[in-house]
């Protein structure tokens, strides 16, 4: 994972660990300067519900449109973000305009508007204190209902202490749903699960990958689905990019799928939500 990778603190000093330390130094200073000129978007992924092919959720992804280097990464870019502290501004962005995009979608759409949006929440974020209050503004300011917004958080902000859990608390209490991403990649042990606040698993690509082989990974998105289960939560399977890993997934219980199978993060205004045919 790329955000980790560049998360890593500078221990040596080295040429090309300097160079690197330089480049995070440039962008970091233009980036404050991007969201006010509007140079970030947000794209939509679909969340898709077998075994009728509904997209009910749409995942919010940010991309940063660089007049000079093109398209960026968030894996580049969010990481840089989250150490200069541009991810507070940067994110509550994300979220007003996520938030009014699937306000405009059930006005032009109706019943066929996704029932949710999903925004993905750094743990820099979610360790203000303001956080909740913040999301509150956004939910009141736009219109969106709370039951229409998931907040995405990884293992390592949940579990990494501070008062992340009670952040959480604070959200549901709102009524907005909270999923653990990327879930089985963190360092969580599956015992805690039951102490914080979470609605949805979302189970990471790297099982998804390897569902359709035999052996140690389908052993294991077997499991993350029989323990999402069994704690009454939903799981979500990330990554999901063909036809015979639909179909492992389904006969394991995976009942939504998010992938490029079923599409790639798109701009809003090409976007529409739509009911996949898909056979399982
Ligand atoms: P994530 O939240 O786990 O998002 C899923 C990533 O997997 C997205 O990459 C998505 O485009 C990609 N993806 C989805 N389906 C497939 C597939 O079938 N195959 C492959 N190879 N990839 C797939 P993206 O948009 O580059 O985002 C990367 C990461 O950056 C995200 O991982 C998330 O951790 C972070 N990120 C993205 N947007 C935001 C944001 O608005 N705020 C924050 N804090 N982080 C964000
Ligand atoms: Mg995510
Ligand atoms: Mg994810
Ligand atoms: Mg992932």
């Amino acid at each position: 994972h790329a955000a980790k990778e560049t998360g890593e603190p500078y221990r040596h000093w080295s040429p090309a660990l300097d160079e690197r330390a330089g480049e995070h130094a440039r962008l970091g200073a233009e980036m404050r300067a991007a969201l006010l000129a509007g140079d970030f978007r947000v794209v939509y992924q679909p969340i898709v519900a077998m075994p009728e092919g509904r997209v009910t959720a749409v995942e919010a992804l940010v991309r940063w449109q660089h007049p000079q280097r093109g398209l960026i990464s968030p894996a580049q870019f969010v990481p840089v973000a989250e150490r200069n502290g541009l991810i507070v501004d940067l994110g509550a962005w994300i979220l007003r305009t996520a938030c009014e995009q699937l306000v405009a979608w059930r006005a032009a759409l109706g019943p066929d508007a996704p029932d949710r949006v999903s925004v993905n929440v750094s743990a820099r974020q979610l360790a203000r204190p303001q956080f909740p209050a913040t999301v509150a503004d956004i939910l009141i300011s736009t219109g969106l209902p709370a039951r229409c917004l998931t907040v995405e958080v990884t293992e390592t902000a949940v579990f990494g202490g501070g008062q992340a859990v009670t952040a959480l608390h604070a959200l549901r209490a709102l009524g907005v749903r909270i999923a653990l991403d990327d879930f089985g990649t963190g360092h969580s042990s599956l015992g805690l699960l039951h102490t914080v606040p979470v609605d949805v698993l979302k189970v990471d690509k790297s099982f998804v990958d390897r569902v359709t082989e035999a052996g140690r990974h389908a052993v294991i998105a077997r499991a993350l689905i029989q323990v999402s289960d069994g704690l009454g939560l939903t799981a979500v399977a990330e990554g999901v990019e063909t036809r015979e890993q639909v179909e492992a997934l389904y006969a394991l219980g995976y009942r939504l799928l998010q992938g490029y199978h079923f599409g790639r993060p798109e701009a809003a205004p090409d976007f529409r939500p739509r009911v996949h045919a898909v056979e399982a």
